[in-house]
């Protein structure tokens, strides 16, 4: 018999089971395990629920004595200190905009985004990005500060996104931007703060891939294993002169939900963000 024939006699977790380890936090790659015999299969399954509930519990124990605070609040934190140390100022916007400012990003009636925002009364809505507040205040700080200088906002953001296993209808964003570097230095200037970014979040493996953006042309995308954390891009750019920007300046957006889910090798967002489910990564119903 040869190994695939004997793997084919073999028997996987049942779906309840799957769908529990799941939730736990099981390493997907256990998921596809095999057993020769149901009374195999529901040992193991057994083992790995204790254990996988045993940890999740510690977690919690570990949180209740304020040791750390939840992943979200830990990777804004360093992440803010690393770009205050790299010279960035961080600023705090409103999480409410007026439509207008989405039509300065060229997000208009029949563009993707669009369809995708949360809309208020009288023309206002929730920020789905923050590169509409970032412009406004790089223009009025331009009038103080002697450039280059960086800016950068970590804060919430709405979409409208389809759920899916990278989407969340709110999410945090990470969005810095440097103005006033000569145009020549901005792919190398992008790369170096791409990969502080990284590296301060504790993510070693990435790679930079350049695409095309609705609302930014050309742009370079953060992958991890192919999955999108961050999109960047540099100026001058088109939209530039609706914000009265005329240097170059390099932009980067992260999502850091899915950089912890990146780190963490979380299979769903659910667990990196806000949730009633899920504490810190760990589900509720242990
Ligand atoms: P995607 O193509 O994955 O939907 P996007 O290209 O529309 O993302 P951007 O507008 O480039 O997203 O936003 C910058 C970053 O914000 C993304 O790289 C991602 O990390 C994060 N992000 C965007 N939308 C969401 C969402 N609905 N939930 C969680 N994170 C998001
Ligand atoms: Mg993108």
């Amino acid at each position: 018999m040869t190994s695939d024939e004997a793997d084919a006699l073999r028997i996987r977790l049942t779906a309840t089971q799957s769908q529990r380890l799941r939730e736990l936090g099981a390493d997907p790659l256990v998921l596809d395990e095999l057993f020769s015999d149901a009374a195999e299969r529901d040992a193991a399954f057994k083992r790995m629920e204790n254990e996988l509930v045993r940890s999740g519990r510690e977690r919690l124990r570990e949180l209740r004595k304020g040791r750390r605070a939840p992943q979200l609040v830990e990777l804004e934190r360093t992440l803010s200190d690393a770009l205050t140390d790299a010279g960035f100022v961080r600023v705090v916007t409103p999480l409410i905009i007026a439509s207008d400012s989405l039509r300065k990003m060229g997000v208009e009636h029949g563009h993707p985004l669009r369809e995708q925002v949360f809309w208020l009364e009288d023309g206002r809505c929730l920020r789905p990005m923050l590169a509409p507040n970032l412009y406004t205040l790089l223009r009025r700080l331009d009038r103080h500060w002697t450039k280059p200088f960086g800016i950068f906002e970590i804060g919430p953001c709405f979409r409208r996104d389809s759920k899916g296993a990278s989407h969340l209808n709110e999410f945090t964003m990470l969005n810095l931007v440097e103005l006033g570097r000569p145009t020549e230095e901005g792919r190398v200037r992008l790369g170096e703060l791409a990969s502080l970014v990284m590296r301060t979040a504790g993510v070693t493996h990435y790679e930079l891939e350049v695409t095309h953006s609705e609302v930014y042309g050309e742009m370079v995308d953060v992958l991890v294993d192919g999955a999108e954390v961050c999109s960047a891009g540099l100026g001058p750019h088109p939209l530039d002169g609706n914000w009265g920007i005329v240097d170059p300046w390099v932009g980067l957006g992260f999502g850091l939900e899915r950089l912890i889910m990146a780190r963490e090798g979380y299979p769903n967002i659910e667990r990196a963000g806000r949730s009633l489910s899920y504490v810190d990564g760990v589900r509720l119903n242990l």
